[in-house]
């Protein structure tokens, strides 16, 4: 009798978790921009890397967008893609910035988000897969979609209408 005859780590339980488990499936489309773990450290800021890169949240109330009403387009922080705009922005009185919809169809993609003990479904940026927040839905905030995209101000940078380069109308 040997204890050595079954090694422990024999099975392969404590592997690391594969992509497919987290939500990105074989179909998920490749994000854009591909950075190392080193390169977004250097660009970003702690408070930044650690919501962006580490899917972490903003304390409630502290995020410079959350009462923001200018009109204009909210980029991602990390990669400057377009993501959300003032016409879906709304005053949901839960801490952080709301939009009913983004964009466009295909700017954030959904992961089933299951940390927390909660059910969640978990946006990140489609061209640099950083965090952005989490969407929730049939909530009876009365808006187009009954949607809320629940995102951390510092996921965010508003460009002002006009004060981009944009064509404004
Ligand atoms: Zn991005």
């Amino acid at each position: 009798m040997s204890i050595f005859g079954k090694s422990v780590f024999g099975n392969k339980a404590t592997g690391s978790i594969p992509a497919s488990a987290l939500g990105a499936g074989p179909d998920a489309p490749e994000p854009a921009v591909r950075k190392s773990d080193d390169e977004w450290r250097q660009e970003l800021t702690p408070e930044e890397y650690h919501v962006l890169r580490q899917a972490g949240t903003e304390r409630p109330y502290t995020g410079e967008y959350v009462d923001t009403h200018e009109e204009g387009v909210y980029q991602c922080r990390a990669c400057g893609a377009e993501l959300f705009r003032s016409n879906e922005k709304f005053d949901s009185h839960c801490g952080w910035p709301s939009f009913w919809a983004p964009l466009a169809d295909g700017t954030v993609r959904y992961i089933h988000d299951r940390t927390l003990g909660m059910e969640r479904v978990e946006v990140r940026c489609a061209n640099c897969d950083s965090h952005l927040g989490h969407v929730f839905a049939g909530e009876g905030y009365g808006t187009p979609t009954d949607q809320r995209y629940c995102i951390n101000s510092v996921s965010l940078k508003l460009v002002p209408r006009g004060a981009g380069g944009h064509e404004s109308a």
